[in-house]
């Protein structure tokens, strides 16, 4: 396949790189970042989609992406799919597929889960919304940058699963946080919480695959200095979505809410901006001490 791809920054470059290994002829476009091995450089948006059979937007907000589907919806060639792999609102997920389909293109929002390092090993999940048309169209695509895509129904569905599912992430990890500060404070062996925590009821992803405390489980940022990773800032992003998309539609989401304070706070107003998100670990025993 022909593939445009716009957005070429720290999960973009490596996505584009994997589709340009598995033999896809790629021409990518970023305002800033360079083209990574294989992908051919293109010198603006709309010359990257010129030709293609599929564009992929990698970008990092609604705002951005409605701007540069602004750019290149009117060169790309009829039938082709905008695929957005962001992570944006859902309003402007749904905005971007009329403005597509109006034009007589293909339109997919698939959003990721797994990160840079599932960026670079091709382990991705996409979550996705749009037509069954355009879903089989681009799931080869899919197959290369990642192990799993579901299609989760019309447009905005895709972002619609992201948001909840990293709604669900940014109080998890809090809640993981909190409990080992809490550990801390009653003298319970950090290693000895992780071993009953992981095989008993409290255990989630963030305690299992991340756990947010250096030296136990499995090796995560927490190893590295809080290095991200997925840095704090993100999931700010990612729960000011989701508190907007409840704000919207009426549900309720009293924890969300408060996890998006807990990091807006983190990020805003203390040392969180640049570090992983699980280094709301020590924030908490930094307090737990003061
Ligand atoms: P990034 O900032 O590294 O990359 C974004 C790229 O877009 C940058 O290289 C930037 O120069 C480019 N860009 C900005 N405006 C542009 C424009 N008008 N035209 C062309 N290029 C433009 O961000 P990232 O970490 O690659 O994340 C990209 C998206 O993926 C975000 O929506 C993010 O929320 C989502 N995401 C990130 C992760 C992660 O772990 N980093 C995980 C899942 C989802």
């Amino acid at each position: 396949m022909k593939i445009g791809f716009i957005g070429l920054g720290n999960m973009g470059a490596p996505m584009a790189a994997n589709l340009a290994a598995a033999g896809h002829e790629v021409m990518g476009f970023d305002t800033a970042a360079p083209c990574p091995d294989g992908v051919s450089t293109a010198d603006s948006a709309a010359a990257a989609v010129k030709g293609a059979d599929v564009v992929i937007t990698m970008l990092p907000n609604g705002k951005i992406l409605r701007a540069v589907a602004d750019q290149i919806i009117p060169d790309m060639q009829p039938g082709a799919i905008l695929c957005d792999c962001s992570t944006v609102d859902v309003d402007s997920a749904r905005a971007v597929a009329a403005q597509a389909n109006a034009a007589g293109l293909g339109s997919l929002d698939a959003p990721v889960s797994g990160g840079i390092g599932g960026a670079q090993a091709g382990t991705l999940t996409f979550m996705v919304g749009g037509s069954d048309a355009d879903f089989a169209t681009v799931q080869p695509l899919f197959d290369i940058m990642g192990q799993k895509a579901v299609h989760c129904g019309d447009a905005g569905a895709g972002q619609s699963a992201k948001i909840c599912n990293n709604m669900i992430l940014g109080v998890t990890m809090i809640a993981t946080c909190e409990a080992f500060a809490l550990a801390d404070q009653l003298g319970l062996d950090r290693q000895k919480m992780f071993d009953v925590v992981s095989t008993s009821s409290g255990y989630s992803w963030s305690m299992n695959a991340y756990c947010p405390a250096p030296g136990v489980g499995p090796t995560s940022p927490a190893d590295n200095d809080y290095k991200p990773g997925f840095a704090a800032e993100l999931m700010l992003k990612d729960l000011n979505l989701s508190q907007d998309a409840a704000e919207s539609s009426g549900a309720e989401t009293p924890m969300g809410a408060l996890a998006r304070e807990l990091y807006r706070q983190f990020v805003e107003e203390e040392d969180g901006r640049g570090r992983d998100f699980s280094a709301m670990l020590p924030r908490f025993t930094e307090k737990n001490l003061e």
